[in-house]
C-alpha cells in the first residue's frame, strides 16, 4: 500500500502508477500461487477392504489414489512379513507443463500379489500403503497419507473330510452330508448337479464339523454327481466327491382335464393377479395362472425359506394329516387337457391329502413358522422352518391359525384344510422343502428312512468324535 500512495504523491504520475500496480499484482499472483502449492490437503486412498484381509494364491488389489488439489506424486505399497519387506508397487506421478500444473488427480491400480512367487510364506502379515502428493508442504516431500492393515496369507486350499461313507438317495428325496473343514470357510456346501446346499456348523461343539441337508431334484437322475465343496476366505476351494447309491424312482403320469366351468370357478381368487388384457381368453387366463404365476410363487416360496435356524428344531417322524387319503403324489406329471387338447405340463411338487371337510392341519414337527399367508395357485399357505434348510409348507387352507415368528410344537394346529388358490376340492397340499428344492415328503413320515439317513449319521459322528451334540 505504500507503494500506492507514494505514486498517487507523485502526482499521479500513470507509468509509475502501472509499475506500482503491476508489482502488486505479481505479489498478488506469487502469494496465490505458494499458498496453493503449499496445500495441507492429504492425498486420498481408496480401500474398502474388511480387515483382515486374505490374500490366495494369486490376489489383485484395486486400489483408487486421488488427490484433486497438487495431484498425486507417490504410491509406495510394502507387504511386511517376519520382518522382511517386499515392495508390491512403487509408482511415481509425473507432473508436466509450465511449473507442473498439469497434474494426476485421480488413478485406478492393480497391486499384484502373488505370495509364493514372491518367497512369501503363509501366515500374518502387514501391508503398508503410503501416498504422496505434490504439495510444497513438509520442505517439498508432500502431504503423506498412510494406511496400514493386517492381512493373512494363505494359499492352501481347505480340506474337506467326508464323515459319512455310506449313503443312499433317492431319486426326488434328500440327504444328509456332514464333514470336517480344516479351516473356517465363509461358504461350503453339498453341490448336486446344479443345485448347492450350503452346510453350516453349529450340531457339533466342534465347530469344524457341517452338517447339510440336501435334496436330489425328481428331474436329476442316475449319474448326477454329488460333491463337498468348500471355499476359504482367501479365495481357496476345493471339492470332493460325495460318494452314494442312487434309487430311481418311477413317478406318476396323470392327465387333468381343465373345463371352462373349473377355470370360471377359480378366476376371482386370481382376478387381481392376472395381467390387465380385456380380451385374454379362458384358457389364456388359466395358462397365465398354471405357468408364470406358479414360477412366481415359487419364487415366492423359496425367498421365505430362506430363513433358517442352525439347529435341528425337529424331533422323530413326521406327522401326516390324521385320517386323510392322498388325492394325488410327490412329482406326478400332470398333462393338463383344454377341449381334448394337451395344453400345459407341470410336475405335482407336494402331495395332496384330503380328509373331511376343514380338518385341522396339525404341524408336521416342531419347528417356526416363517410364512403365513395367500401364494396364488397354492392359496392360503403356512411354511414352517425346521431348522438347517428343511421346511414344510401347508396349502389351500380355509384358514389359517399360526403367525410368522410363532414357534410351534409337533401336532400344534396352524389352520384348517380348505380349497384356497388353484384347487379342485378341500385337501391339504402337504410339501417339504430343503432349502430351495421341493422334495419327497413320503421320506419324512418314514420313522426307518430317517432312522437310517439322519439320526444314525448324526450320532455316528457324534460318538467317532467324542463330542456331544
Ligand atoms: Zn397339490
Amino acid at each position: 500500500m505504500a507503494s500506492v500512495e507514494k505514486a498517487r504523491k507523485m502526482g499521479g504520475n500513470w507509468l509509475l502508477r502501472l509499475v506500482a500496480f503491476s508489482g502488486l499484482a505479481l505479489l498478488a499472483a506469487l502469494i496465490w500461487f505458494i499458498t496453493l502449492r503449499l496445500e495441507g490437503e492429504p492425498p486420498r486412498l481408496q480401500w474398502d477392504v474388511t480387515s483382515p484381509l486374505y490374500l490366495g494364491k494369486s490376489v489383485e488389489l484395486p486400489l483408487t489414489v486421488a488427490d484433486p488439489k497438487s495431484g498425486l506424486r507417490r504410491l509406495h505399497v510394502v507387504l511386511n512379513k517376519d520382518g522382511k519387506d517386499v515392495v508390491l508397487g512403487d509408482i511415481a506421478f509425473p507432473t508436466a507443463g509450465w511449473l507442473g500444473l498439469e497434474k494426476i488427480q485421480q488413478e485406478t491400480t492393480r497391486i499384484k500379489i502373488d505370495p509364493a512367487a514372491m518367497g512369501l510364506t503363509d501366515g500374518k502379515a502387514l501391508l503398508r500403503i503410503a501416498l504422496w502428493d505434490h504439495s510444497w508442504r513438509n520442505w517439498w516431500h508432500g502431504n503423506l497419507t498412510d494406511l496400514q492393515t493386517e492381512v493373512v496369507i494363505d494359499t492352501r486350499p481347505p480340506a474337506i473330510e467326508n464323515l459319512t461313507p455310506q449313503n443312499y438317495v433317492n431319486q426326488g428325496g434328500a440327504g444328509l452330508a456332514v464333514y470336517r473343514l480344516s479351516e473356517p470357510c465363509p461358504t461350503s456346501g453339498v453341490r448336486v448337479g446344479t443345485h448347492f446346499f450350503p452346510g453350516y456348523s453349529g450340531y457339533y461343539p466342534d465347530k469344524a464339523i457341517h452338517i447339510a441337508f440336501f435334496g436330489m431334484s425328481h428331474l436329476q437322475g442316475a449319474g448326477t454327481e454329488i460333491v463337498l465343496e468348500a471355499r476359504d476366505a482367501a479365495g481357496n476351494s476345493s471339492r470332493t466327491r460325495w460318494p452314494y447309491h442312487f434309487r430311481k424312482k418311477a413317478f406318476k403320469k396323470d392327465a387333468l382335464q381343465v373345463s371352462d366351468g373349473f377355470i370360471n370357478q377359480i378366476l376371482p381368487e386370481f382376478h387381481a393377479l392376472l395381467p390387465a388384457k380385456p380380451n385374454a381368453s379362458l384358457k389364456e387366463k388359466f395358462l397365465f395362472i398354471n405357468r408364470e404365476l406358479r414360477q412366481a410363487n415359487y419364487e415366492q416360496i423359496v425367498a421365505a425359506a430362506g430363513k433358517t435356524e442352525n439347529a435341528i428344531l425337529w424331533k422323530g417322524p413326521f406327522l401326516r394329516l390324521p385320517n386323510s387319503a392322498p388325492r394325488a403324489g410327490f412329482a406326478d406329471h400332470r398333462t393338463y387337457l383344454y377341449e381334448g387338447k394337451e395344453i400345459d405340463q407341470q410336475d405335482h411338487l407336494g402331495v395332496d391329502l384330503a380328509s373331511l371337510a376343514r380338518s385341522p392341519v396339525p404341524a408336521a414337527n416342531n419347528g417356526v413358522v416363517v410364512f403365513t399367508g395367500f401364494i396364488g395357485i397354492y392359496g392360503q399357505t403356512v411354511i414352517v422352518d425346521h431348522g438347517f434348510g428343511l421346511f414344510s409348507m401347508y396349502s389351500h387352507l380355509s384358514q389359517i391359525a399360526v403367525k410368522a415368528g410363532e414357534r410351534v410344537a409337533k401336532e400344534a394346529i396352524l389352520g384348517h384344510t380348505g380349497s384356497t388358490g388353484l384347487a379342485v376340492g378341500d385337501h391339504l397340499h402337504f410339501s417339504i422343502l430343503v432349502r430351495h428344492l421341493f422334495v419327497d415328503p413320503i421320506e419324512w413320515w418314514d420313522p426307518h428312512w430317517i432312522q437310517d439317513n439322519v439320526t444314525l449319521k448324526l450320532d455316528s459322528v457324534r460318538s467317532s468324535s467324542g463330542q456331544a451334540g
